[in-house]
């Protein structure tokens, strides 16, 4: 078998070739996800969302956003899908985790693993304090989805500071009241009410689409207009 280093490095040059725009690695003390006890290393894999059609969100959530919302979420999927597969003809084990998931009623704003951990463990980015996760190289315009795996990759960058300083932006932007303002935990804790935020959308914006995806919080933040 080829060292561990030269398949994570294969692993990535693959995730960028299916489509990915960044990619990053982790090992975690425990297992992330009680789906997955044995598994305790991760990819994080994300996708840029396109300008124009975040700069279709004004004010209110737009009908191109979520479709293109969806198929970033779609794409995610099959980079997962297939680093997991490729992982498998390694001869380790990989669970792919889908890049929007709901774990049923009983948890129905988590997924089997919060994809902004492992992205800021990855070194990727920081969460801000709308709990949106802010990539280093693209701000929040990102979606993300993760692989956990067996195989033993470990991260290459640094963890990366909290960036937001004094902005309240996405606090005085969001229409729902569901962002607090506070500085998250660099360790992804979530920093707003996705109840808030997913109920507001339900009665304001039912004829778009389900769940939290108007946007707004993403278009506003000044990490974003540096790139
Ligand atoms: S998606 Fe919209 S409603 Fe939800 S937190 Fe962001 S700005 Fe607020
Ligand atoms: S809008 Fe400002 S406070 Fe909100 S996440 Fe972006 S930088 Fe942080």
């Amino acid at each position: 078998m080829e060292p561990i280093s030269k398949l994570q490095e294969e692993l990535k040059e693959y995730a960028l070739t299916l489509g990915a725009d960044i990619v990053g690695f982790c090992a975690f003390e425990n297992a992330p996800s009680a789906y997955a006890p044995t598994l305790r290393h991760a990819l994080s894999i994300g996708v840029k969302l396109s300008d124009a059609v975040l700069a279709t969100i004004d004010n209110a959530p737009s009908f191109v956003y979520f479709q293109h919302y969806r198929t970033a979420n779609a794409l995610l999927d099959q980079i997962a899908f297939r680093l997991a597969r490729r992982i498998e003809e390694y001869g380790f084990s990989a669970l792919p985790i889908a890049a929007s998931q709901s774990l049923g009623k009983e948890n129905p704003y988590r997924g089997a693993v919060p994809h902004k951990t492992v992205a800021v463990k990855a070194g990727l980015g920081f969460v801000g304090k709308s709990g949106l996760f802010l990539s280093e190289k693209y701000g929040g315009k990102v979606r993300l989805a993760t692989v956990l795996t067996d195989l033993p990759v470990e991260s290459e960058l640094p963890l990366l500071e909290n960036g937001c300083g004094d902005c309240t932006a996405c606090k005085n932007a969001c229409p729902a009241g569901a962002i607090f303002g506070e500085k998250p935990t660099v360790d992804g804790e979530r920093n707003f009410d996705p109840e808030k935020c997913s109920k507001y959308m339900k009665e304001h914006f039912q004829d778009i689409g389900r769940g939290s995806v108007c946007g707004i919080c993403i278009k506003v933040c000044p990490k974003n207009k540096l790139r």
